[in-house]
């Protein structure tokens, strides 16, 4: 066994935010390279480097976590794997001159690859103990064990963003750094990020990247990317996130950091993600001994976070990672295997294969390997080399122009599956592979035959091919502001949900055979049509607008049937009903509904549409053989849209008088109660500066400090784009099941105690 610290850092940040300098600039103070080192400092920087994608850097430290003095390596040619393996030995026998190595001879015909690979370790393991023989100190360090520290640079790219929202949920032990700039995007926080066209005008990044929301928003969705609900309390994300502000002067004004922090706060508080910004560091870019004490509270967080959690990791797994990633086929090192085939190699190891599953966990929990068995079509594959999946993500994602699959890649988001196999030529065996997981990850979709695929009006060759709807480059379709015929699904999570497109476009290809694709330039909108046995295809729309995505009848004529079209609305609801509880999508808790705007007010007045339900349109808003009539209509057949389901957003539950009243029982003066809080109606505000916090539900609880019944809370809501959504009135215990479940959303808790229930 040997002693393993193991983390993930990643860096993530605002675009220009300075992470990139910032993190080099640790780097190059923390490793000192040996002064015969045959190579300079920027090989090692440059080897697994892409500013436009994602940088990675293997880091390898001294010492476990029991020195002050951690000893940083590049973990470059095994040397996390040797050093773990001199470790062993030292541990075994603390006098080094003591080991000796003695290789047996083997008839060349049964050397294995694993046979060549110990024996290739061995040989450097004893060259190091060799040079390190004189140097009590470093042996000492040796002694406690090593730290495997693996480091992500995140940089501007839309086909990372949505990959490494799903690797950060696999990777348990990870730390992120979450980096603004207070000089660029504190004083513009409500602004979208800036992304100037001269730096990212080649790849059409400057009209197709980050432009949605506010600065504000993609900060916190760095801080917050990747948890599930379920994880937010739990001790893996204490103090996982830290949030870095960069200047570029020695001095800013101590006022402007402390508002940015509360602005800052305020937001995440808003939404329930407060419990993630307990880091605050500050460093300005331009000055050495500023990043150098950034470096040191990096590193001191590594350790205080992972000081009792120290793995101790059976050697053979350290060499078998060793073989695993060492895998090539004539040069070239794999970037996808086989989970069986580990196995099979692991076998000599005399692992069985729970053993190889606990060995794939523990390499994933820190971005060393990644393996998402939590999805059945993905159960047999792990990426071992995860940079080089990153890189084959930007080749397919920006396509160089002038490829021959380029030209429908970039401007449909489609291609054929020879066309992928040409990509991946160095990696014949991956391609298949890559594409399942992005399929699985929702950020493609697999199309069985290009005969449902309409270009221009002409299907296209019968053989599978993929629909990237990221891939495209046209900017994108904002609707007219009037327009308001159409149905639409909200979702709701901090956290984005992955490619809706593709997974949507999935589901609907997946289940019709009469569906077809119709290729569509921007590059938020799908189209689909759907075939009818009476009259003229139907052809719907999808348009992906930030939380809501509308969907629109184009062709409905009087020639067409009320079935035809409600058949196809059908299909439609029913494959976003599929998307969304796919499980790639509940575990990110992604709650969501569906409604037609109202005419009043189509921003913020909506009817929600169920299964079994007769809508309820007000008079402003007639049914009468329009696209409202088809869509409920549709609804109402769903059963993957029932009321009670969970995936549901909860906000149609903002408690009415009437509710209150029920809840405050007659014991209490409710009229008084009322008048007392200003409430006006349901909706009313509470008076500033009259509340305290309650200790029982965190923060945005709020017992007005005037005379009110002790077992009653009052709980002041935003939705989750922080607007303010009124009061509701809790009182405990909370005697029944829908009244929890009010209360446990109004906290934005996954669940509440019996304890809480029982609380007065
Ligand atoms: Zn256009
Ligand atoms: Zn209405
Ligand atoms: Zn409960």
């Amino acid at each position: 066994m040997v002693p393993v610290v193991t983390g993930l850092i990643a860096v993530m940040g605002l675009p220009s935010s300075g992470k990139t300098t910032v993190l080099e600039s640790v780097l190059r103070q923390k490793i000192e390279l040996k002064p015969d080192a045959n190579v300079g400092f920027d090989y090692y920087l440059n080897r697994k480097r892409d500013e436009k994608c994602l940088s990675i850097y293997d880091l390898c430290a001294l010492g476990s976590s029991q020195h002050n003095m951690y000893a940083w390596s590049f973990a470059t040619n095994r040397f996390g794997a040797i050093y773990s393996i001199l470790s062993h030995l030292v541990r075994r026998n603390p006098c080094i001159a003591d080991i000796e190595f003695e290789t047996t001879c083997q008839s060349p015909k049964y050397v294995t690859d694993m046979d060549k690979h110990v024996r290739w370790l061995l040989t450097r393991t004893q060259e190091l103990i060799k040079s390190i023989q004189n140097d009590p100190g470093k042996v000492t360090l040796i002694h406690d064990g090593v730290s495997l520290i693996n480091v992500i640079d995140v940089g501007v790219n839309k086909a990372l963003y949505p990959f490494l929202s799903m690797m950060l949920l696999h990777c348990h032990r990870h730390i992120r750094l979450a980096f603004f700039s207070l000089d660029r995007d504190v004083p513009n926080l409500e602004e979208k990020p800036n992304l100037p066209h001269d730096l990212y005008g080649k790849r059409r990044d400057d009209v197709l990247v980050m432009r949605h929301r506010s600065r504000l928003t993609y900060l916190l969705h760095f801080a917050t990317v990747g948890y599930t609900q379920q994880q937010r309390n739990q001790e893996d994300v204490q103090n996982a996130t830290v949030m870095v502000a960069t200047r570029n002067e020695s001095a800013t004004d101590s006022k402007i950091v402390a508002e940015a922090k509360e602005k800052i706060s305020q937001q995440a508080q808003s939404r329930g993600v407060d419990q993630f910004l307990k880091n605050w560091l500050e460093v300005n870019v331009n000055n050495d001994q500023s990043i150098k004490e950034l470096g040191e509270k990096i590193e001191d967080l590594i350790k205080y976070k992972y000081k009792q959690r120290t793995l101790l990791l059976p050697l053979r797994w350290i060499v078998l990672r060793s073989l695993v990633v060492s895998f090539n086929s004539r040069g070239t090192k794999f970037m996808i295997v086989r989970r069986s085939f580990i196995i099979h190699s692991a076998k000599e190891l005399n692992m069985k294969e729970t053993e190889v599953d606990e060995f794939l966990k523990t390499f994933t929990d820190f971005g060393s390997i990644l393996y998402m068995p939590q999805y059945d079509s993905i159960k047999d594959i792990v990426i071992v080399n995860i940079w080089e999946f990153t890189q084959y993500l930007n080749k397919l994602y920006y396509p160089q122009e002038g490829e021959p699959y380029a030209s429908n890649l970039l401007k449909y988001g489609i291609i054929s599956e020879s066309s992928v196999k040409k990509i991946f030529c160095k990696h014949p065996d991956s391609a298949e592979d890559f594409m399942t997981v992005l399929t699985t990850i929702a950020m493609a979709s697999k199309i069985e035959s290009g005969r449902s695929i309409l270009i221009d009006d002409h299907q296209q060759r019968n053989e599978v091919h993929y629909y990237l709807p990221l891939a495209r480059t046209h900017e994108e379709y904002n609707p007219p502001d009037k327009e308001n015929d159409y149905a639409f699904i909200e979702i709701e999570s901090v956290n984005f949900p992955a490619n809706v497109q593709a997974c949507i476009s999935y589901a609907i290809m997946d289940n019709n055979k009469d569906a077809a694709l119709i290729a569509t330039e921007h590059s938020n909108v799908s189209r689909f049509l759907f075939q009818s046995e009476s009259g003229p295809p139907i052809t719907i729309e999808m348009i992906y607008k930030g939380s809501k995505t509308r969907l629109r009848i184009l062709n409905s004529s009087s020639d067409t049937s009320l079935a035809t079209v409600v058949e196809a609305c059908k299909k439609v609801i029913t494959a976003s009903c599929r998307c969304l509880q796919r499980k790639i999508n509940t575990i990110r808790d992604l709650k969501y509904s569906f409604a037609v705007p109202c005419c009043k007010s189509p921003d913020d007045k909506c009817h929600y549409l169920y299964y079994k339900h007769n809508p309820e349109f007000c008079d402003a808003c007639p049914a009468e053989n329009n696209f409202r009539l088809y869509w409920s209509s549709a609804a109402k057949q769903c059963k993957l849209l029932e009321k009670d389901s969970e995936a549901r957003m909860d906000r149609d539950n903002l408690l009415k008088s009437q509710d209150i009243s029920s809840l405050i029982t007659d014991d209490y003066d409710f009229i008084a109660l009322k008048r007392a809080l200003n409430i006006v109606d349901d909706s009313g505000l509470l008076p500033e500066g009259a509340v305290r916090l309650h200790p029982l539900g965190g923060k945005i609880i709020a017992v007005p400090m005037v005379e009110m019944p002790k077992s009653c809370c009052l709980v002041k809501c935003n939705d989750w784009l922080g607007k303010n959504k009124g009061l509701k009135v809790f009182k405990f215990p909370l005697n029944d099941k829908e009244c929890c479940k009010r209360w446990a959303a109004a906290v934005r808790r996954e669940h509440c105690s019996k304890e809480e229930l029982h609380d007065k």
